[in-house]
């Protein structure tokens, strides 16, 4: 194809996953389990069932390969599904880069919600619905797990509450408009409605809330009330395995550009949108494959690139199972970036035992740069981009700038996880040029490192 000029690869409903990729089935060395807090033994099914439906909570410790995609999840999803994959030829153009080098994205801001967080929102509504769940409580770091929940719950006619970290509530008043719009009750947190809330307000009135917070204030709710579960948009196993419908759909994609890719990018918060893109290539890549795959960071909160490998609490309060996990400790405050989403001080089990095995890399990338790369992406290619995945395109354009320096070919995919329209907030105090830096203090680090609980 010497004219080639195609610039998105779309895929028809028929090309639907029918169902989700369970990593489990193929592991090379199995996961640590969850211990319980206070016995310091793995959790049965039976100590998750006061927060989770038990078909999630079945999820969670599949061994099956495959799980099906109920009929009604697949309906909905057809609203956006597939998503595009996009070579950025504007992009490529802008870095004048040869042939050789070519970089493709997987993009989820075709959602209603604007993310990839609607594709396991949407299971989680539906398995909560038909075990006959009336309300859901769940925490939001910049708003879009909450607004893809509240949406999904608007679908499925279930009533949710979302605990909002303070500072994002005050920087995206839209996300909360949003989740309004869909039905959902949202408050900022810590918030004065739970004893995790209060007790954070009496020790710090200014808190700025974190995710870890907000975690523990949607873990009491739900476990205060008889008609409430709990939801949660990343880390655990079964939203990364709701989410491979994104690579999934990426590798046939690429088949139809003739493509293989030689690096495969995402950035990683809690760890889902990453896991989505990629666990479907890590069958390859246990049988030998070349591919590097790259999971980015902010510098201030760098949970993969400068934090340990131990069983730490899920929240901050100490409410959660013990999951074995790369974490920057419980109680780490990370300053308040943009990327609200990746402010989580621990990574998903499954992304930190394939990073732990040798299988991933992990950068870290500070906001003025990852800023930078997200306004040569739009001038080049249209789409503006949430702050999260500025750090993926920032890695992806350094990848594509190093092939093309050192001569040698090199085909990049990254995922675009969503677009940025509700958080020109962000984008108008990089234009003023008043966006700092923060890399997290070692100091502080450490200090969060002696909060760990010891190993079991
Ligand atoms: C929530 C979010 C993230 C970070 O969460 P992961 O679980 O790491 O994917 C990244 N990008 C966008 C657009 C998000 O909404």
């Amino acid at each position: 194809m010497a004219d080639d000029r195609t610039t998105k690869y779309v895929l028809n409903e028929e090309n639907l996953s029918e169902a989700w990729y369970n990593i489990q089935a193929d592991l090379p060395t199995p996961m640590a389990p969850p211990l319980h807090p206070g016995t310091g033994q793995p959790i049965g099914p039976g100590d998750l069932a006061p927060l989770f439906p038990m078909d999630l909570i079945l999820q969670e410790v599949s061994q099956e390969r495959y799980i099906e995609i109920p009929q009604a999840v697949q309906d909905v999803y057809r609203l956006w599904r597939p998503t595009p994959l996009y070579r950025a030829r504007g992009l490529e153009k802008s870095l004048e880069l040869p042939d050789r080098v070519k970089i493709f994205y997987k993009y989820e801001g075709v959602s209603p919600s604007g993310s990839h967080k609607p594709n396991t929102a949407v299971p989680q509504a539906y398995y909560n619905k038909i075990a006959g769940v009336t309300r859901i409580a769940t925490e939001t770091g910049a708003g879009q797990w909450g607004s893809s929940l509240a949406m999904a719950c608007a679908f499925f006619g279930i009533d949710l509450k979302v605990y909002m970290v303070k500072i994002s509530y005050a920087q995206k008043p839209y996300r909360r408009a949003m989740m309004e719009t869909w039905g959902a009750e949202c408050v900022a947190s810590p918030s004065m409605d739970t004893n995790a809330g209060r007790a954070i307000l009496d020790a710090d009135p200014d808190s700025t809330g974190s995710l870890g917070i907000a975690i523990s204030e949607a873990v009491e709710d739900t476990a205060t009330r008889e008609d409430t579960k709990y939801s949660l948009g990343s880390v655990l196993n079964h939203v990364l395995m709701h989410q491979t419908v994104i690579g999934q759909e990426a590798i046939k994609q690429l088949e139809m550009a003739g493509a293989e890719p030689d690096v495969i990018i995402g950035c990683a918060g809690g760890g889902s949108n990453f896991a989505g893109l990629i666990l479907p290539f890590m069958p390859a890549k246990f049988a030998g494959g070349k591919a590097r795959i790259i999971a980015v960071e902010p510098a201030a909160c760098p949970t993969l690139t400068r934090g340990v490998y131990t069983y730490d609490f899920g929240d901050t309060a100490g409410m959660t199972p013990l999951l074995k996990m790369h974490t920057l400790g419980h109680t780490f405050m990370p300053a308040g970036i943009h990327a609200g989403g990746l402010r989580y001080h621990g990574m998903a089990p499954l992304v930190s035992h394939l990073f732990d095995l040798g299988y991933l890399e992990a950068q870290s990338v500070k906001q003025v740069a990852a800023f930078e790369a997200a306004i040569m992406f739009a001038r080049s290619e249209g789409i503006i981009p949430a702050p999260e995945p500025t750090h993926a395109i920032r890695v992806a354009i350094d990848e594509a700038l190093l092939a093309k320096e050192s001569g040698e070919a090199k085909t990049i995919l990254f995922n675009l996880s969503g677009h940025g329209s509700v958080d020109m907030a962000a984008y108008d105090t990089y234009l003023s040029g008043s966006l700092q830096d923060y890399e997290h203090p070692a100091e502080a680090i450490e200090e969060a490192m002696t909060h760990i609980p010891s190993r079991a």
